[in-house]
């Protein structure tokens, strides 16, 4: 039975070679979190460093009882990380936040308060990005402008993944069983009672960003994969529009050549179609290798992550042999 009069907030920290910063976020966030009146169970999400992260994150635990560690068996990446975070956690609600301090810990208790108002979703939505390059801001525009307009439902522009999501969110979220996760999409997929609150993104505090422009490019490609087959049709469109263009031009031939003669000229003309027919192909058959790709991942129906060592704090330990 739970006797708790406080609720629980689980917040999820995937961390991936993050033994620059780790320490400093922990300070920061007990700090942030100090006069809030709830319950709190840290989970450290270990994705598979190859630093110091997961003995730090042992370190944190054996002075701060409220975290719990899930050590994964390899890196999964972000997505998976905070897959396995949502699995596990106990709390009544879930915040999700970055450990390299972009996502600011301060931002949590307003986070908490309009959950506590009843919002399922409230997301945190950046005014200004600091320290990005502007490829990155450009890229990163461009993304939302084509996902909002082909996809069925939007997803909130300049928004991360830090947020707070109620029991019944995280629940919706976990029936998910996909392999290609784009969370942000998902997040906002589920609907319920969503809000955004405004914060400052600030450029990492130490450390190196894990998401080169190569897993950048491909996380775009997931999440326009996964919400949308837009790219299909319009392949579809585009050879609909070249063979209806060769139609009508066989027919010019046709009367040209009954009306002039053949003086076979035309080898300019005929390169540049053949080229440009061939590219246009060669790019649909690549679209339908994205998504014939992902099917094949799907279809595997393989476990999305491994656990290595999963310790929970002492409340959700508790709690767990309470219910046992
Ligand atoms: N991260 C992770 N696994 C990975 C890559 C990143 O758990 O394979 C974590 C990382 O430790 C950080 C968060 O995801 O807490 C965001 O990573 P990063 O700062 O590199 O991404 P960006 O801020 O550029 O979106
Ligand atoms: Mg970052």
């Amino acid at each position: 039975m739970n006797t708790d009069t406080q609720p629980l907030v689980s917040i999820i920290v995937p961390a991936y070679n993050e033994d620059a910063v780790l320490g400093e976020f922990h300070k920061t966030l007990h700090k942030a979190l100090a006069d809030t009146a709830v319950d709190l169970e840290i989970i450290y999400i270990n994705d598979g460093s190859t630093d110091n992260t997961l003995d730090i994150i042992n370190g944190l635990r054996s002075s701060d009882k409220r975290i719990t560690l899930i050590d994964l068996s390899r890196n999964f990446g972000k997505e998976i990380a905070l897959s396995a975070g949502l699995h596990k956690a106990a709390g009544d609600a879930v915040v999700i936040i970055d450990a390299d301090l972009q996502d600011p810990p301060e931002l949590i208790p307003e986070l908490i308060k309009q959950w506590q108002n009843g919002y399922d979703v409230v997301y945190a939505k950046r005014t200004r990005r600091g320290g990005e390059s502007l490829v990155k801001k450009v890229t990163a525009h461009f993304f939302y402008r084509i996902i909002q307009r082909v996809g069925k439902f939007s997803i909130p522009e300049d928004t991360g993944d830090f947020r707070i999501l109620s029991r019944r969110a995280v629940n919706a979220v976990n029936a998910f069983k996909e392999q290609h996760r784009f969370m942000k999409g998902l997040f906002a997929w589920i609907g319920y009672k969503q809000k955004a609150v405004h914060y400052q993104r600030s450029p990492r505090h130490a450390g190196k960003p894990k998401m080169g422009y190569w897993r950048l490019w491909n996380f775009a490609l997931d999440g326009i994969t996964s919400f949308t087959i837009a790219p299909l049709k319009i392949s579809t469109y585009i050879g609909l529009v070249t063979a209806l263009g060769a139609f009508a031009y066989g027919i010019y031939m046709v009367i040209d050549t009954l009306l002039h003669g053949n003086p076979v000229p035309g080898y300019p003309s005929l390169i540049v179609i053949i080229l440009v027919l061939g590219g246009v192909q060669l790019m649909a058959i690549g679209i339908l290798g994205e998504y014939l790709g992902r099917i094949f991942n799907e279809t595997k129906q393989r476990p999305l992550y491994f656990i290595n060592e999963y310790l929970p704090s002492e409340q959700v330990a508790a709690r767990q042999s309470d219910d046992a």
